[in-house]
């Protein structure tokens, strides 16, 4: 159910008709995974939070530095040295209480992944490394759940939505982009285009609308501005996914 504080917050996203009470109840039950709270998910948590999902966990080893607050507009100076999962948390609950916001502070390896995302609706890629990546594709592939991946590099992005036995997974073959934002450059409006599509991805998967990347590649140029967006293929012969 919504009370009535609910009804009022979320207000103008109920009035549009594909999600109404019923997809607001929806967003209230369901659990994302935020893995990784950098540049992409300081974005996608905001968005979330603010949209209503109930319960988010945010993954995270780092702490805040000077040199994240070009991008990663949860943190501020006065952070800097901090827990990143500890500051996003406090601000995040600022942001809307009737959120549970889930801290971990832990670096994501293939002995913890599986019991961190067990009962996710979502698992959001906040990511910054191709390992790490593809851990997570492979139990996101395991458990079934839907994996939104997003990467950035320079002026450039891009997004895909992983549906596992549906799509191709981040190991049926991905372009770059899976490098370290930081490594080549990043300018701070990049992750958060990129975050707010992964947060509408995320969003579609929960109330029950196709979600528009699935299978899709979408790049994105802030050198000319322009979105482009691709077919892609499964491997039939890819080591994670093929069996399914
Ligand atoms: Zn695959």
């Amino acid at each position: 159910m919504l009370e009535q504080g609910e009804l009022i917050r979320y207000s103008r996203q109920i009035m549009i008709p594909a999600i109404g009470e019923e997809g607001q109840r929806k967003l209230k039950s369901s659990h994302v995974i935020i893995a990784g709270i950098g540049g992409l998910g300081c974005t996608t948590a905001t968005c979330l939070t603010a949209a209503g999902v109930g319960h988010i966990t945010i993954i995270d080893s780092d702490s805040v530095e000077l040199s994240d607050l070009n991008r990663q507009i949860l943190y501020w100076e006065e952070d800097v040295g901090e827990k990143k999962v500890v500051v996003a948390q406090k601000k995040l609950s600022k942001l809307n209480p009737t959120v549970e916001i889930i801290p971990i502070f832990t670096k994501i390896t293939g002995e913890n992944i599986l019991d961190i995302i067990d009962g996710a609706q979502v698992v959001v890629d906040g990511l910054d490394n191709l390992p790490t990546r593809l851990l997570v594709n492979s139990a996101c592939v395991k458990h079934k759940i839907p994996y939104i991946y997003g990467g950035v590099s320079r002026l450039r992005g891009m997004v895909t939505t992983i549906i596992p036995g549906k799509t191709p997974c981040l190991a049926c073959g991905y372009p770059e982009a899976t490098q370290r934002g930081g490594g080549h450059g990043v300018l701070g409006v990049i992750p958060a285009l990129i975050a707010n599509l992964q947060a509408l991805e995320t969003i579609k998967v929960i109330i029950g609308h196709s979600p528009s990347l699935a299978g899709r590649l979408l790049l994105f140029s802030g050198e000319d501005v322009k979105f482009r967006v691709y077919d892609i293929e499964r491997n039939k012969n890819c080591q994670v996914c093929s069996q399914m």
